[in-house]
């Protein structure tokens, strides 16, 4: 769960494929896709995996590279610009520009990262459940049995080693691991505020993303509905505001 501010850094860290546009429109010409192109928006995503995904939507067109092909020479992302729109536009493409991103994909060097990126899923060091003032283990137990009938599985949960500026909690469902910020291991701070942090992180136990990492989770409307059912919602998310503007 982040701040105000860490949001903002979190939309920020969305990262555009640099000539991403003019590379889509390049490959739309060479296909010889009907029309004018589209304006296209490309960027790279943290996929878990090499995912490729394309939207249409009036006359933009949304793409989305995994990061892994970050580095990846610029044929690589010809060939896999050639194979989204192929695909939304019912082109052929020639296997001369598709093939340098197919044999990227299936490199071992490619294959390498991508399972190094997935068992490389560590838990972030923590200081353990049992701060100086709250317990988190039990307070998940209580808040197990008062929200979720005491169906969730605990996850690994800690406090984090340091202060974090930008975030009061993170679940990482890679690792399964809920940590909160060591900062509200405080005297001063309600205990409510660090209930509805867990309870949050607790949501995202119940509700999981494929996505490793906790930077770039993303709330449904489904999930901020649950997440009022918190008996002192108000109250916790003002405790937080004047947490966040106080960091
Ligand atoms: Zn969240």
């Amino acid at each position: 769960m982040k701040t105000a501010r860490g949001r903002a850094a979190t939309r920020r860290a969305r990262l555009l494929v640099p000539g991403g546009g003019a590379l889509f429109q390049r490959v739309f010409t060479r296909l010889g896709c009907d029309g004018r192109p589209p304006r296209f928006r490309v960027e790279f995503y943290p996929y878990a995996s090499l995912v490729l995904t394309i939207r249409r939507r009036e006359d933009a067109v949304y793409v989305r590279f995994s990061d892994l092909l970050q580095r990846a020479p610029l044929a690589v992302l010809e060939g896999a610009a050639a194979l989204l729109l192929s695909r939304v536009y019912r082109r052929k493409a020639p296997r001369a520009l598709v093939e340098p991103y197919l044999s990227y994909a299936r490199s071992d060097r490619t294959r390498g990262r991508i399972s190094r990126m997935r068992s490389g899923r560590v838990r972030l060091a923590s200081t353990g459940p049992r701060g100086r003032h709250f317990d988190l283990e039990q307070m998940f137990e209580q808040l197990n049995e008062k929200y979720f009938a005491g169906s969730l599985r605990r996850p690994h949960i800690g406090w984090s080693v340091r202060s974090w500026r930008r975030q009061f909690g993170c679940y990482d469902p890679g690792p399964n691991q809920i940590l909160l910020n060591r900062r509200m291991d405080h005297p001063g701070v309600p205990q409510v505020a660090v209930e509805y942090v867990l309870y949050h992180e607790m949501l995202h136990v119940k509700h999981p993303t494929r996505r490793s990492g906790c930077s770039l989770v993303s709330h449904s409307s489904e999930f901020r509905a649950e997440e009022k059912r918190f008996a002192e919602f108000e109250r916790a998310r003002k405790i937080l505001d004047r947490l966040a503007a106080a960091a």
